[in-house]
């Protein structure tokens, strides 16, 4: 195999973007992945993924969220894929949440167009959701949406190998020592050589390097669900519904509406058990479907006896107060860790594929946030 100037270990949204971004910079890269761009096991790999633009007062996921959304859309223009749904999002808050309101303060500052749903008017909108608490409010951010996730992880893949990009499927040993890494050893034994080496292995970064990440990127156990809305009953897909995040409850529910068909989709995001990207269970449990079934009933009455039609398990990859791991290996100068999307990671992937690229070609420090030396092993989240 020949040698490059830069390598690309894991085609997932970090993966795809970064190498994506390092050939338009003029660069000759090779991307590697073990299964395949956004395959099922990875954390891109799911059917849909929102892309909003508030995030508390944490100003610097509000404008790479900003920019990401521009190149998706560009890239939507160049290969006339259809990746992204505008359905809107709705954030429901409760008036005393010092998150939400910090949110609307940050999107007012940046400049994102938000609109202040009051709850009466919620209520007029969304006469298919059922609030409970009287006092919950929305944010709206018509702009916003949802990604084809896995679809658009492809296109992003499909896009830079037309541009020079080359991409195989390989899986990639673990390297050893220290100083300068020349290359990496493949399960197939071939030996590829590069200059510069990015691992972007999301959810199996622990598994690579033991002893620096174990603990501080945890991947858990997520579960997604699917249900399918009454026949002809156009008010649980857009423009009906929009994607909505519910921030009133602990167990943090959000959904979407009916895209392309799949069906309803609910989810939850706070954070489930330990996982195993490669051998954990992707079953759905008994309860947890009783569960999703008991939030449905009472939020959107009439899909009270909706079947589930889909379910899956993914894995979110944590650090430990959400922040993206963008950085270099403390032993080796030449090889970059790039991952802990934790849970909200996959809007993302084009500003961080940039920010990666400009950190190699430009060299500086990282920002503080996505520095390996911020990464402890408590778990004390702080970004949703
Ligand atoms: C249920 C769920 C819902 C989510 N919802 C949202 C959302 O609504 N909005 C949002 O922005 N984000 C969301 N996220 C988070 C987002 O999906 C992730 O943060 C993001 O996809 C992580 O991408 P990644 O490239 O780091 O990892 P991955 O997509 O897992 O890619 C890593 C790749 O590395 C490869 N790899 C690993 N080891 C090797 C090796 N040794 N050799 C070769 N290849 C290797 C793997 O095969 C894999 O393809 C959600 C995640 C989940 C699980």
């Amino acid at each position: 195999m020949k040698d490059y100037e830069i390598l690309v270990i894991g085609a997932g949204v970090f993966g795809a973007w970064t190498a994506w971004h390092l050939r338009r910079a003029g660069k000759s890269v090779l991307l590697l992945d073990a299964w395949g761009p956004g395959h099922t096991r990875s954390s891109s790999g799911g059917e849909s993924r929102i892309i909003r633009m508030g995030y508390g007062g944490d100003e610097i996921y509000t404008r790479m969220a900003v920019r990401s959304l521009a190149l998706w859309q560009d890239l939507i223009r160049q290969t006339g894929q259809p990746l992204f749904h505008r359905t809107g999002v709705l954030w429901m808050a409760r008036p005393d949440d010092p998150y939400s309101e910090a949110t609307r303060k940050t999107l007012g500052r940046v400049g994102v167009p938000a609109e202040i749903v009051p709850s009466a008017e919620l209520i007029k909108r969304y006469p298919q959701m059922h609030l409970t608490d009287a006092h919950t409010y929305g944010i709206f951010e018509p702009q916003s949406g949802a990604l084809i996730a896995r679809r658009a992880v492809a296109a992003v893949v499909e896009d830079a190998t037309r541009n020079g990009v080359e991409y195989t499927t390989e899986a990639v040993r673990a390297p050893y020592g220290g100083g300068r890494l020349a290359s990496v050893r493949a399960l197939s034994g071939q030996v590829v050589s590069a200059g510069v080496f990015v691992f972007a292995c999301g959810p199996w970064l622990p598994k690579m390097f033991p002893e620096l990440l174990k603990n501080r990127i945890c991947p858990s156990r997520q579960e997604v669900f699917f249900f399918g809305s009454p026949a002809g009953d156009q008010r649980f897909a857009p423009p009906h519904l929009p994607v909505w995040i519910d921030f009133t409850e602990p167990r943090r529910p959000y959904g979407f509406p009916d895209l392309e068909g799949r069906g309803f989709k609910l989810a939850f995001d706070r954070h489930g058990p330990e996982f195993d990207p490669d051998l954990g269970d992707r079953r759905v449990s008994a309860e947890s479907v009783a569960e999703a079934n008991c939030f449905l009933a009472e939020r959107f009455p009439d899909l009270r006896d909706a079947p589930l039609t889909e379910s899956r398990v993914c894995q979110y990859e944590n650090t430990s107060t959400g922040d993206f791991l963008i950085d270099r290996h403390p032993d080796f100068h030449n090889v970059w860790l790039v991952g802990g999307g934790s849970g909200h990671g996959f809007k993302h992937g084009p500003a961080v594929g940039e920010y990666v690229t400009s950190r190699i070609l430009h060299g500086g420090m990282v920002d503080s946030r996505f520095s390996l030396a911020s990464k402890d092993e408590t778990q004390r989240r702080a970004v949703y």
